[in-house]
């Protein structure tokens, strides 16, 4: 299928990719089909290794080993940065704190997919584990806000977490709340700030909000001993799953769990659970995969979801959806954490990133399953399939187009909008983004389902269940 190259904004400064893997690799050819007047000469990448040469060789970019450091990172990108220029933050183990100061200071605008700390963020046992979740980067993104508040001037926009999870999955959330609001004959009117939209997924009762994930691709060559596979960046997995699992806590949760725990800073949407992500699955349903075991990976969105759609009254609260991850990667890489977890969460010592040897005919589905309501549950989102994602862009996979095409319409939209300081996906305008990210996607589609966490639950062998409300988190989660 070929689809029309509409050109969506012109920007007339230069972009500085921080980081060329799969994402930045992907992005590339998009950002220079969809964002006019940018031509190679004023792009530069700025990475670790010779990941990506090639490719930035193939449009004759300027790539540049040189791995940012706390140290050297206001040295490198002096010369490369400045006002109205975009820096596209794709990498891992560079924090983003600093460098959405820097870019503040130097008047350019910042996009990343990931809140990232300098390396040892996650891990540094000397912090607790409370202060090592994205509970606590987001808190801390959210708090450079009152910076901008101090000296009255606005910042150059800084849009933080827009990939596909975090980020395209905020605007899908909207979608599917309004075409819930039909289906269930809610009046959803025009929903515009946060309370609206708060106020709309409350009347059309939604409980739990997963972000369900099956992924079927397959490389034609399997993983080996030792060796860590997946669809998209492996540190980057790595440092997710090894963090403790993150949740959004709703208003309808009567089981906290034993290895739950609070914070004693922030809004508190959030819970966190002493053991990894990658230790940690739940039960969920994709329209085309069905039930499965996902992992309850952390991830940005089941903080910023459950946020925004919080509502109270005073100090009490009225209502909030349960809000997270529920991961099934290719099965490459569930082989991979598998290895991994037995080796003490030591990494292998060879790490692949698929993409030309991925065999045809697996999907990425990726969506939000929205449940608890009248209708039980309905799942919205992608289908993208690796033989689409070839025929649609250079350089990309299905995990990596749904990720890509993200990246691609937050930086327009930051581009149309420069001056609004940090900017979490769910504060964006949910139709702009997605009219921009529709054609990269795949088939999106809207399904119901009757199924729920207690189903066949003779075969589980647990006692410890609530009959009650099968979307209790205590159902969902696999013991
Ligand atoms: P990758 O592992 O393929 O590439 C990482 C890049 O970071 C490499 O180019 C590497 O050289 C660079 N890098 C590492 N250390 C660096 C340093 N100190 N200075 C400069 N560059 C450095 O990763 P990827 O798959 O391209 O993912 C990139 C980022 O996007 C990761 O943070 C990942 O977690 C995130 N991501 C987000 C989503 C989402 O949906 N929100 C999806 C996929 C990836």
């Amino acid at each position: 299928m070929t689809i029309e190259h509409k050109v969506h904004v012109t920007f007339p400064g230069r972009l500085i990719f921080i980081g060329f893997g799969s994402i930045g690799q992907g992005v590339l050819p998009l950002i220079l089909r969809h964002i006019g007047g940018l031509s190679c000469d004023r792009i530069t990448i700025v990475t670790a290794d010779e990941l990506g040469l090639a490719c930035a060789q193939e449009y004759g970019i300027t790539h540049l080993v040189q791995p940012l450091t706390r140290e050297n990172f206001r040295q490198v990108l002096e010369p490369l940065v400045g006002r109205g220029d975009f820096v596209l933050n794709l990498s891992v183990d560079v924090s983003s704190i600093a460098l959405i100061k820097y870019c503040w200071e130097r008047g350019a605008l910042y996009l990343d997919t990931c809140l990232e700390p300098w390396p040892g963020g996650y891990t540094d046992p000397s912090v607790s584990p409370s202060r090592r979740t994205n509970y606590a980067l987001r808190e801390e993104a959210l708090a450079l806000r009152k910076l901008k508040d101090k000296d009255k001037t606005p910042k150059p926009t800084a849009v933080v977490t827009h990939g596909a999870n975090p980020g395209l999955v905020q605007h899908l959330v909207k979608q599917a709340l309004l075409n819930l609001a039909v289906d269930l004959k809610v009046d959803a009117g025009d929903p515009k700030t946060r309370e609206e939209w708060a106020a709309l997924a409350k009347s059309v009762g939604v409980k739990v909000i997963h972000i369900a994930e099956r992924d079927t691709q397959m490389p034609s060559l399997p993983k080996r001993m030792n060796e860590f596979v997946n669809t998209w960046s492996v540190e980057g997995f790595i440092s997710e799953g090894c963090q403790p699992a993150e949740l959004g806590w709703g208003s309808h949760e009567r089981n906290f769990p034993r290895d739950g725990r609070k914070h004693d800073f922030g809004p508190g949407c959030a819970i966190y659970l002493m053991q990894p992500g990658a230790a940690t699955r739940v039960r969920t349903w994709t329209p085309r995969a069905g039930y499965f075991h996902g992992f309850l990976i952390t991830h940005g969105e089941a903080m910023s979801i459950a946020d925004y759609y919080t509502i109270r009254d005073g100090d009490q609260l009225v209502y909030r959806p349960t809000v997270h991850y529920a991961y099934h990667p290719c099965d490459s890489a569930v082989m991979s954490l598998h290895e991994f977890a037995g080796r003490n969460y030591r990494l292998q010592d060879s790490k692949r990133i698929l993409m030309n040897e991925i065999e045809s005919g697996g999907i990425d589905e990726l969506g939000v399953l929205l449940a608890g309501h009248k209708n039980n549950a309905y799942w919205y989102g992608s289908q993208l399939s690796i033989d689409e994602a070839r025929t649609l862009a250079p350089h990309n996979n299905a995990t990596s187009l749904q990720v890509t095409v993200s990246v691609l319409s937050g930086m327009i939209w930051a581009i149309e909008n420069p001056a609004l300081g940090v900017v979490e996906p769910d504060e964006m305008d949910f139709r702009r983004n997605l009219e921009i990210c529709m054609p990269y996607l795949g088939p999106v589609v809207g399904e119901y389902t009757d199924w729920n966490p207690l189903h066949d639950r003779s075969r589980f062998f647990v006692e410890d269940i609530d009959t009650s409300d099968p979307w209790q988190f205590k159902n969902v989660r696999v013991v």
